[in-house]
C-alpha cells in the first residue's frame, strides 16, 4: 500500500520530519507520497504556501520507490494558471488537487455556514468546487471530496449523495472522462457513516466510467500514517475501484 497524502514540516499546520514519516511508513509497509499544502493566494497571506525549490533540495535526495514526492494544490478559480505553472514546472511524482477556500473564504471557518442551511452551503461548496475540476487538468486525484463535513456546524454534517446527486455526478464525470483518480481519505472512515458515504460516492464515480482511487491517511503526525487503511481497502473493493498510486504523473498499479 502507499499513503498518497501526508503533511510534513512544509506545511504551515505540521512539524513532522519527513525522515520519522517515512520511517513510520516502512514499519507499516508503507510506501509513502509527501504531499505539503500549497493554497495560492490564501486569504491570510503566505499561510499554507512554501518554498518549493527548497522542497525539492532537501527531500529529492531522499526519494526513492518507497518515498515520493507530490504536492498538495489548493483549487481556486482564480488562479487556475499559477498551479498549473506550478506543476509544470517542478518533478511532482503525484499532485492532489483540494478545495480548502470557497470564493476566498476558508471553509474552516464558522462564517461559511453561518446564516445558511446545509443545502445552500454544501451545495455552494461544490459549485465551486466543479467550477475548479472543470478548469483543473493538472492534478492527478481529487483530494477529499467530503471536506466540507470536517469543520461545517450542522447537526448532522454528513455529505449524502443522494442530497446533491447533480452537482456530485458532474465532478466525477469530468475525473472520469480524465482518467484521474478520486481520493479516499482515511481520516474519517472511523466514522461508519462518513464510510459508507464515501462508498456511495466512489459506486457512483465507477459507474460514471471511473476507474481509480488513491488512499490517503492526511497524516500531520507519524501516529495518523496509514489510519483506517483496512477499512478504506474494503471500501475500495466494494466499489469496484483500482488503488493506485502515482509516480512521475503516471498510474501505478497496487498488486
Ligand atoms: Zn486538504
Ligand atoms: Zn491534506
Amino acid at each position: 500500500m502507499f499513503d498518497c497524502h501526508i503533511h510534513t514540516e512544509f506545511s504551515s499546520d505540521s512539524k513532522m520530519k519527513l525522515v520519522s514519516s517515512y520511517e513510520r511508513a516502512r514499519e507499516l509497509n508503507m510506501g509513502l507520497i509527501v504531499t505539503d499544502h500549497m493554497d495560492l493566494k490564501y486569504p491570510d497571506e503566505g499561510k499554507f504556501q512554501f518554498d518549493v525549490d527548497r522542497y525539492f533540495e532537501e527531500y529529492y535526495r531522499l526519494r526513492n520507490d518507497y518515498l515520493l514526492i507530490g504536492i498538495e494544490l489548493g483549487l481556486r478559480t482564480d488562479c487556475i494558471n499559477e498551479n498549473r505553472m506550478l506543476v509544470q514546472k517542478y518533478p511532482f511524482d503525484y499532485v492532489i488537487g483540494s478545495v480548502h477556500v470557497v470564493d476566498g473564504v476558508d471553509i474552516f471557518q464558522e462564517g461559511f455556514y453561518e446564516n445558511r442551511e446545509k443545502k445552500i452551503s454544501y451545495g455552494h461548496y461544490l459549485n465551486f468546487m466543479f467550477d475548479c475540476v472543470k478548469n483543473g487538468e493538472f492534478f492527478d486525484s481529487l483530494g477529499h471530496i467530503d471536506y466540507v463535513t470536517r469543520y461545517s456546524r450542522y447537526d448532522d454534517t454528513e455529505l449524502y449523495y443522494d442530497e446533491f446527486s447533480d452537482l456530485i455526478d458532474e465532478i466525477l464525470k469530468i475525473v472520469a472522462e480524465r482518467e484521474k483518480a478520486v481520493e479516499l481519505n482515511t481520516r474519517r472512515l472511523d466514522n461508519k457513516i462518513a464510510a459508507q458515504n464515501m462508498l456511495n460516492i466512489l459506486k457512483r464515480f465507477k459507474e460514471l466510467g471511473g476507474q481509480v482511487v488513491t488512499i490517503g491517511s492526511d497524516a500531520h503526525d507519524t501516529n495518523s500514517i496509514g489510519r483506517n487503511f483496512e477499512a478504506a481497502k474494503e471500501i475500495v473493493s466494494m466499489s469496484g475501484l483500482r488503488t493506485v498510486y502515482f509516480k512521475e504523473r503516471k498510474i501505478q498499479f497496487i498488486k
